[in-house]
C-alpha cells in the first residue's frame, strides 16, 4: 500500500504536455522540449506546480523545471563532473571531499527535476547507498574516526521510506564517533506532505543531532502546506538551513532574494549558502556572471540582518571546501 505521500509523488508531472496544458500555456510548448526532456527526464509534483502562475510562461518556478532547447547546446566549459564529485568517491556511493563530513548518495531518485541541477549527469548506477552497499558505507566511516557528520544527499533521500531511512539512520548512530546527521532535501519544498510523524520520528529518534538543509529558489516555493511541514521539522528541534542556487532568469534579483531569507525567517529557517551555478553539462542558459551575482549581494548585504544574508559560494573542484566569493 502507497502512504498518501507515495502516491502524491506517483501521481506527479512526467510530461512537460501536461504540466503546460494544466498551467493554461499549450502554447509555448515546442519539440526540442522533449529532445531535452529525454536527456533528463521531466519530473514535477503537482503540489510544486500549484504554486506556479497560470498563463505566465516566465513563472520563476516553471523555469526551474520545464526543459529548454538551450539544454542541448555544447558548450566546452559545462561538463559532465564539475565540481569533482567522482574523485572523491572512496566506496560505492560515499563522497568525502570534506575534513569531518561524509556524503552519502541514499538514492539517485528525486520528486523533482531541476534543470540546472549539477548532479543531473552523475552516474548514480554505480553510486549509491542499496542495501547492497550500504555495509561497505558504513564500514569506511566506522574506520575514520575524524568523520563526525554524515549528510543523506542524493538524489533525495527523503525519496527513501521511513523504514529504509530509520534502519539507516540508526545504523549510522551507532558509529560513535558520528555526532551529527545532515540531510540535503528538497522534499520540504516540493512535496510537504512527506514530513509524516513518523519521518519526524526517524530524524530524531536517535543520539544524533539532526540537521536539514533544505533547497528553495523564491519566496513563491513557500505556500501553507510547506509552511506547516517546515513547523513540524522545527518543533521537533530539527535545525533548518536552505540553500539556493543564483539562477538566470529565476532570482537573479537583489530584491526576490532578500524576500526568499525573510520568508525563510518567518519559517524558521535561516539562508545558508547562495551557489554560483556549477557547470554542469546541459544548463549553461542558468548562469550569471561572478560580477553580476556580486553586484546583487551587495545589495543583500545592505539589506539584510547578517543572520539572513546566505554566503555566496562557488564549488571548485579538489578545494578543501566551498570557496566564499562575496
Ligand atoms: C557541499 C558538500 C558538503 C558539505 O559542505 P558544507 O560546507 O559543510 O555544507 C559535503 N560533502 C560534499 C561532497 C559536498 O559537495
Ligand atoms: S532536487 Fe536536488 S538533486 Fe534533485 S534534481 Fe533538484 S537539484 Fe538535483
Amino acid at each position: 500500500m502507497k502512504t498518501p505521500w507515495q502516491a502524491e509523488l506517483a501521481d506527479s508531472f512526467t510530461k512537460p504536455a501536461d504540466l503546460l496544458t494544466f498551467l493554461e500555456l499549450n502554447g509555448i510548448h515546442r519539440p526540442e522540449l522533449l529532445q531535452a526532456a529525454d536527456r533528463f527526464s521531466f519530473r514535477v509534483t503537482r503540489s510544486y506546480a500549484r504554486r506556479m502562475n497560470k498563463r505566465d510562461p516566465r513563472d520563476p518556478l516553471l523555469l526551474q523545471v520545464l526543459p529548454d532547447a538551450q539544454e542541448l547546446i555544447d558548450n566546452p566549459n559545462f561538463i559532465i563532473d564539475p565540481v569533482g564529485d567522482l574523485n572523491a568517491i572512496t566506496a560505492p556511493g560515499v563522497l568525502h571531499k570534506y575534513q569531518g563530513r561524509v556524503l552519502l548518495i541514499a538514492t539517485g531518485a528525486c520528486a523533482i527535476h531541476c534543470r540546472y541541477c549539477f548532479r543531473r549527469n552523475f552516474p548514480y548506477d554505480a553510486n549509491l547507498i542499496g542495501k547492497r552497499q550500504e555495509q561497505d558505507a558504513l564500514d569506511v566511516i566506522q574506520g575514520d574516526r575524524s568523520i563526525r557528520e554524515v549528510i543523506l544527499s542524493g538524489g533525495d533521500p527523503l525519496v527513501l521510506n521511513d523504514e529504509r531511512l530509520g534502519e539507516l539512520i540508526r545504523k549510522i548512530a551507532e558509529i560513535q564517533h558520528v555526532g551529527r546527521l545532515r540531510i540535503h532535501t528538497r522534499l520540504p519544498i516540493v512535496l510537504p506532505n512527506r514530513i509524516t510523524t513518523q519521518l519526524v520520528t526517524a530524524l530524531t529518534g536517535t543520539r544524533l543531532r539532526s540537521v536539514v538543509v533544505i533547497h528553495a529558489n523564491h519566496a513563491n516555493e513557500f505556500d501553507s502546506e510547506v509552511k506547516e511541514a517546515l513547523r513540524a521539522l522545527q518543533t521537533a528541534g530539527i535545525m533548518l538551513l536552505n540553500q539556493t542556487v543564483l539562477l538566470k532568469g529565476v532570482n537573479d534579483d537583489a530584491e526576490i532574494l532578500v524576500r526568499l531569507s525573510e520568508t525563510l525567517f518567518e519559517t524558521g529557517v535561516l539562508p545558508y549558502y547562495l551557489h554560483l551555478l556549477d557547470k554542469a553539462k546541459g544548463i549553461g542558459h542558468f548562469e550569471k556572471s561572478l560580477k553580476d551575482a556580486r553586484a546583487i549581494y551587495r545589495v543583500m548585504r545592505k539589506t539584510l540582518p547578517g543572520y539572513l544574508l546566505p554566503k555566496l559560494v562557488r564549488e571548485e573542484a579538489g578545494r578543501p571546501y566551498k570557496t566564499p566569493v562575496g
